[in-house]
């Protein structure tokens, strides 16, 4: 259900994991046990999980963007690509390192090489997929863009929403 949410998380840096084979009781005590935030769809879920005392978000917004940004509100992930983060493999959640120039030549085609500079691969050595920031990268950070406008509107509205209220 979250597969894109889940691969945006990862490539923001968090550890996100994505698994739609458990049954709903089956959920909470892993999201305990590895210390994860369940992200669910389902109030009843969500329910359930609040009681077993997993921590737990309902995701709210029909947009990635929308999505995002309900996520940074409840859970402060950040809405930019830090420099400082690796971002993690968005196919398998692997951790990603920063490789040569030299060592991607097999796997990377030529005219990707001439224009970037900087590549990750997953350490995971069974995906090992090669990441750059390409047409793609700019897209998402067009996306991130869109986050923060998206962002600054609702806190521009809910001010207007208090401020009313004061006057009320
Ligand atoms: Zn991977």
């Amino acid at each position: 259900m979250y597969k894109r949410l889940t691969r945006w998380l990862r490539l923001l840096g968090y550890d996100a994991s994505f698994d739609t084979s458990l049954e709903d009781e089956e959920y909470p005590p892993i999201a305990i046990k590895e210390d994860r935030i369940l992200l669910t769809r389902d109030d009843l879920l969500a329910e359930i999980a609040i009681k077993q005392g997993a921590k737990t978000i309902v995701v709210k917004g029909l947009s990635i963007e929308e999505k995002l940004v309900h996520l940074h509100k409840e859970a402060g992930i950040e809405l930019s690509f830090s420099d400082d983060i690796l971002p993690r493999c968005s196919n398998c959640n692997g951790e990603l390192k920063i490789i040569t120039k030299k060592k991607v030549a097999e796997l990377v085609p030529e005219g990707t090489r001439e224009h970037f500079d900087l590549f990750w691969q997953c350490k995971n050595k069974k995906c090992a997929k090669v990441y750059w920031k390409g047409s793609h990268w700019q897209k998402m950070e067009n996306t991130l863009k869109n986050c923060q406008e998206l962002l600054k509107k609702e806190k521009k509205q809910s001010t207007k929403k208090d401020k009313k209220k004061k006057e009320d």
